[in-house]
């Protein structure tokens, strides 16, 4: 193949974010589907991810930041649209201005939510209301109401209607990807007490605390909301086989090829040294373009229709790869991950990390992002 490719090009299927999505949300038959795209779409593309998941079937997107749901917002995006986690110099006028639903998990982030509120019906009118999502940590400690603050984070929010309504209760498990860990229905026993609390004191909210480890593993906890981020890229974060499809393929192409007799010795610190005459292709891409470094001398690629390893370290921009006496073109196609060759997880198994990492770190300005099936 003789294709001409950037030389180190993200390569994102919208089709199989579309599948995931539709798997996912096929999983949770009483619950919507909140697709998560924070970290530009877990280095994906947000905006992109995000319309493909609602061609998926999310009903609901969630971000991180305020400014990550705003561009989305902006950018054209028509559903619910939840944000969670921002600095107490967030304004939360704009999310009530634009119709996106906040996090709550203590008095003084509700006190700023109730000013943006008020802020937002001096220019967007007397209907404007805040829609909050409260926060009950459960158990992972992060952020999050404690469960001895709780009975006064849920009064006071009721107490500030009609300026902020709360629509959610939600929380966050710390071990879903170790199905059967006791932490989880402890969490769970956690966020019953917490709803019976919310209850009590005049609400009447949904309820949301599965992530994609929860939505494949713990049907009792999709409640009213489903909050699914990696698996809508296709990556599983629990041992149970499914169907979902890697969406996103790194892949770069060969541009050189060279005959070595056995002895001679490869790259910085000749780390490797042929034994026996062989032909290296040179590869394009290296640390800079989110090849890691410390993958040198243990890591393969899809090159000409098979695995083969990578030899000597890996450079700033380029790597090379052994091909014993196959001969493959220049131009030939090279996948780093993705679809054909080794996993994402692969490389994350090796680092001693989670491909979540993998994915979010190739957005670079290096690599070359492009969809397939953009637009449809
Ligand atoms: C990132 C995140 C998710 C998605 O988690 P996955 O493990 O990627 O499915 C859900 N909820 C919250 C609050 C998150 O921060």
């Amino acid at each position: 193949m003789t294709a001409s490719f950037p030389r180190a090009e993200v390569v994102i299927d919208l089709s199989a974010i579309r599948h995931n999505v539709a798997l996912l949300a096929s999983r949770a038959p009483s619950a919507q589907t909140m697709a998560v795209v924070k970290a530009d779409g877990y280095g994906h593309g947000a905006l992109e991810v995000a319309r493909a998941a609602v061609e998926g079937g999310a009903t609901w997107l969630g971000t991180c930041s305020l400014g990550e749901a705003l561009a989305l917002r902006r950018a054209g995006i028509g559903v619910r649209l939840f944000s969670w986690l921002d600095t107490p110099e967030a304004d939360f006028a704009p999310a009530v201005a634009e119709d996106i639903d906040v996090a709550v998990s203590s008095l003084d982030e509700l006190a700023r939510v109730v000013d943006g509120a008020r802020r937002a019906r001096d220019f967007s009118g007397l209907n404007a209301i805040c829609r909050v999502h409260l926060k009950i940590d459960t158990g992972l400690s992060r952020n999050g109401c404690p469960p001895a603050e709780w009975p006064a984070l849920v009064k006071a929010a009721a107490a500030a209607k009609p300026l902020i309504e709360v629509v959610a209760i939600w929380s966050h498990l710390a071990c879903a990807d170790e199905p059967g860990h006791p932490s989880i229905d402890a969490q769970a026993k956690r966020f019953d007490e917490a709803y019976d609390i919310a209850r009590a004191a005049g609400l009447n909210p949904m309820r949301h605390i599965a992530n994609s480890a929860a939505v494949l593993t713990r049907p009792d906890l999709h409640f009213d909301l489903v909050r699914p981020g990696i698996a809508i890229y296709g990556l599983n974060p629990v041992p149970t086989e499914d169907d979902l499809r890697p969406a996103m393929t790194f892949r770069s192409s060969v541009v050189l090829t060279k005959r070595i007799p056995s002895g001679e010795s490869v790259s910085y610190g000749h780390s490797w040294t042929a034994e026996r005459d062989t032909t290296l292709a040179l590869v394009p891409v290296g640390y800079a373009d989110g090849v890691p470094r410390s993958l040198s001398g243990r890591m393969d690629v899809w090159l000409a229709g098979k695995r083969r390893p990578v030899v000597g370290r890996v450079c700033m921009d380029q790597l090379i790869v052994d091909c014993g006496d196959d001969e493959p073109s220049i131009g030939s196609e090279v996948i780093l991950f993705g679809k054909d060759g080794p996993t994402a997880r692969e490389w994350a198994d090796k680092l001693g990390t989670i491909d979540y990492e993998i994915v979010t770190s190739m957005y670079r300005p290096r690599v070359h992002r492009t969809y397939l099936e953009a637009g449809s």
